[in-house]
């Protein structure tokens, strides 16, 4: 579904992607993880159309969409979930989805906006509150909501438990197994690399401008040698 080829992306003279190939399988979670600066928000955002890269190739589909415009993107299949949420303080929660939904039909979008409050209760409860007075748990929810606003086949999410209590953080991991086992194509950039790793088919490792290794979720989490060069040292 999702495949990179040789990226390499700037900021300047800071070289942020140096040659970067992955893929992402239609169904598959693939998680991203890696030390602070290693290019894991850059990778997502030049998929997402937010950077142009210098180098190399993003295939969505087997089309080339390398520096598409993100509302392209979008309309191609794809929602990215960004660091810090981004949504729109001033705007109410339901406000916040039914922008989001401005790309489809009417109709899609009252089933959306339905199965949105079905499936975050908190946000129905608090549909006509301001998004800025949202706790950073309920703020994450809405962001993962407003993405799937575009029915995605691939939603990618940067940091998603980012400053969230261990008992909002249990609740975005469930929400991110819940839409692996419907069949949504994830990809996942997260600094809980234990967890995300082993909630996802395959992952990657990357130090500073590279992917580090590559393999099944459940092996790389299993491998000490690599939490102990990359990630921390804990698994966890
Ligand atoms: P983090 O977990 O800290 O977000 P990351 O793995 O997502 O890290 P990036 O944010 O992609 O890493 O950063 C990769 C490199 O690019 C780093 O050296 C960073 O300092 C640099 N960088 C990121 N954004 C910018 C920017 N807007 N201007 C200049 N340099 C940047």
């Amino acid at each position: 579904m999702l495949r990179v080829e040789h990226l390499t992306a700037r900021y300047g003279a800071v070289v942020a992607l140096r040659g970067v190939s992955m893929h992402v399988d239609e169904g598959d979670l693939v998680a991203v993880v890696g030390p602070n600066g290693a290019g894991k928000s850059t990778l997502l955002n030049t998929v997402a159309g937010l950077l142009k890269p210098v180098n190399g190739k993003v295939l969505l589909d087997g089309t080339d969409v390398t520096g598409a415009d993100p509302a392209r993107l979008v309309r191609a299949g794809l929602a990215l979930v960004p660091e810090h949420r981004r949504i729109f303080r001033d705007l109410t929660v339901g406000e916040n989805l039914q922008v989001a939904g401005i790309t489809a039909s009417a109709a899609d979008r009252r089933l959306r906006l339905d199965a949105a409050r079905q499936r975050f209760p908190i946000l129905d409860s608090r549909w006509d509150t301001a998004a800025g007075h949202l706790s950073g748990g309920e703020a994450q929810q809405l962001a993962i909501a407003r993405a799937l606003m575009s029915d995605p086949k691939l939603v990618l999410l940067d940091e998603p438990t980012l400053g969230l209590s261990p008992v909002m953080t249990d609740v975005v991991f469930d929400l991110l197994a819940e839409l692996h086992e419907r069949g949504r194509t994830v990809l996942l950039v997260e600094q809980n690399a234990h967890r995300a790793l082993a909630l996802a088919d395959r992952g990657y490792v990357m130090r500073p401008g590279e992917i580090a290794a590559e393999g099944p979720g459940a092996e790389l989490a299993a491998r000490d040698d690599l939490f102990a060069t990359y990630l921390g040292g804990g698994v966890g």
